[in-house]
């Protein structure tokens, strides 16, 4: 007998976590952190439903917080197996885990400085010595190489396209009868076409696919993003003004470089200073830089000819935090690009600080902006957000770039969907608001009519 079983990220889009149990083997795919809303948040600190000590193996889509950072607490709790990444998320593991540690553990501070918390003393969800114990537990395997679990059951990565590392996990297990079948979990889907990466890899066949459906309802639009970033580049420079992105660390800081690269390149735009300003994003820019399995042809062919893909013509990287206060004073136009990208933190705040009150210059948002964010607020149109205390205007322009999603929208993970070469028995969608998973249910269903599945937490099926 086998089961699959849903522990998180079901009809919502954070806390990835799906059992696979063969016999007495049990397989958690992914071990991420509930983020958003305070109800999910809660669930952090509930006790696990499984006990961790009997879970033997935990494999990771890719190093998203969501899809990664509960381990460290998991491991806390008892978690002692193999836990296995390709070896891109395990590098980029080792900067997000320890910097969620950073964050729990300056919550607990906070709290318990402001004393809101009912916990004394309040403790964080987990420090960074479990972060580092974790790790300790990482395996690397490369993608297309299939690594046995037991006699019975197997796994092997396949790229997926959506950050560096990123991996959809195809099983393979014997069942009791004798019969061998098939489960592919996606993690997170990419996107076709996008630079840098490869495209999502085909599959063509599985008995049970989980799915996520992040974009289940919703097409990404059909504008140019370079034409867009062009258009609000050049404008801003006539003004005189200095634009600012405020960027996740990994992934979207990448693409802005490698699109800001190709946009000098071709002389679309003039060659401005442009600082990335995150400790984050510049060992993660390296990694992008070093990990080849993940490049598609083009950043081959720019790597091959000596070119750095991510380094536009005045690049630099600030460290330190003088670096930073420099980068923040310069009179002549500038790019930044800082995290955090949803400005709730970090050092954007301090260039949001200086630059927004100028109406000559413009703050770009390049993803999802969450409810109750700055970022969220400032793409809403306010005109006066408050920052370490004090009322900032905004006379700055609020831009946005929609297009640059890591996620495939419904027609991208229908296309990939397309490529199985028979009916699967059935598809679970998990990792999607309920309104995205249900949009999906319908396309998947009416496209192909195969029978889908919306799993509601802890839901168990056999499989
Ligand atoms: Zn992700």
């Amino acid at each position: 007998m086998a089961f699959l079983q849903f522990l998180g990220a079901t009809q919502t889009v954070t806390g990835s976590r799906h059992l696979l149990e063969v016999g007495d083997y049990r397989v958690l795919v992914d071990c991420g952190l509930f983020q958003g809303l305070k109800e999910l948040r809660l669930r952090n600190w509930d006790r696990f439903p499984v006990t961790p000590a009997s879970i033997n193996t935990v494999i990771l889509t890719h190093a998203h917080i969501d899809h990664t950072g509960y381990l460290p607490r998991f491991v806390r709790d008892g978690f002692h197996g193999d836990v296995y990444a390709t070896p891109a998320s395990v590098e980029l593991s080792r900067i997000l885990l320890p910097d969620s540690a950073k964050l729990q553990e300056e919550e607990a501070d906070y709290a318990n400085r402001s004393g809101y918390s009912k916990h004394k003393p309040a403790l964080p969800l987990y420090t960074a010595r479990n972060a580092r114990d974790a790790l300790k537990l990482f395996k690397a395997v490369g993608y297309d190489k299939r690594v046995d679990l037991t006699k019975r059951l197997s796994f092997e990565f396949v790229g997926a396209g959506h950050i560096l590392g990123s991996g959809f996990v195809k099983f393979e297990f014997t069942d009791d009868d004798g019969s061998v079948k098939k489960i592919v979990v996606t993690g997170d889907i990419g996107r076709y076409d996008e630079p840098i990466l490869n495209d999502p890899e085909t599959v063509t066949e599985a008995d049970y696919i989980v799915v996520e459906s992040t974009y289940g309802d919703r097409e990404h639009p059909d504008v140019d993003v370079k034409d867009q970033l062009a258009a609000i580049i050049n404008e801003t420079v006539a003004r005189g003004g200095h634009v600012l992105v405020p960027a996740f660390a990994v992934g979207r800081t990448q693409q802005l470089l490698y699109l800001l690269r190709e946009l000098e390149d071709e002389r679309r735009i003039p060659v401005l200073p442009v600082f990335v300003d995150s400790p984050m994003a510049v060992q993660a820019t390296r990694l992008y830089l070093r990990h080849e399995e993940d490049h598609d042809v083009d950043m081959q062919r720019l790597m091959r000819a000596g070119r750095n893909p991510l380094a536009t013509h005045a690049f630099q990287l600030a460290k330190s935090r003088d670096e930073s206060k420099a980068v923040s004073a310069a009179e002549r136009s500038t790019i930044v690009i800082s995290a955090s990208g949803m400005a709730t933190g970090g050092r954007i705040l301090h260039h949001m600080r200086r630059r927004l009150p100028d109406e000559r210059n413009t703050v770009v948002f390049v993803g999802f902006q969450a409810a109750g964010t700055r970022g969220r607020r400032l793409v809403d149109g306010e005109k006066e957000i408050k920052m370490f205390g004090e009322w900032v205007p905004v006379r700055a322009r609020i831009e946005r770039l929609d297009n640059l999603s890591a996620h495939g929208d419904w027609k991208e993970i229908l296309r990939w969907l397309g490529g199985f070469k028979r009916a699967p028995k059935r598809v679970f969608l998990v990792h999607g608001e309920p309104d995205a998973a249900t949009a999906l249910k319908a396309r998947i269903e009416e496209r192909f009519n195969w029978q889908v599945e919306i799993p509601n937490y802890l839901d168990k099926f056999t499989v």
